[in-house]
């Protein structure tokens, strides 16, 4: 086992532990006047700023979405968009799954 040992975060959905590279890291998104708001995913985990993470899994967006646990860990208030979020969750786990759902794309 030469493998270090990875960093880990918790869920904000779920609210388990679970290693970095297995959560999908978020981060905010701020329009110029500031007033629109995106949950971005982070894809490349570079971005700056503060991120929150979170499994890329439906069921835990939704939990974290119904806490609010998005706008608590990430310091942010008022009305966020996660539209952003919700598609790259269900592309995630669309290639996690395999090939099983065929899109059309
Ligand atoms: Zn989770």
């Amino acid at each position: 086992m030469t493998r270090r040992a990875e960093p880990l975060r918790t869920c904000v959905g779920c609210r388990s532990r679970a290693a970095k590279s297995d959560l999908l890291r978020i981060v905010v998104e701020r329009s110029a006047t500031g007033e629109i708001r995106r949950l971005i995913p982070d894809l490349r985990g570079r971005m700056p700023g503060r991120g929150a993470h979170l499994h890329p899994d439906p069921e835990c967006l939704a939990l974290a979405e119904r806490r609010r646990a998005l706008g608590r860990a990430l310091r942010v208030e008022g009305p966020l968009d996660l539209e952003p979020l919700r598609e790259a969750v269900m592309t995630k786990r669309s290639l996690r799954e395999g090939t099983k759902t065929m899109s059309a794309r």
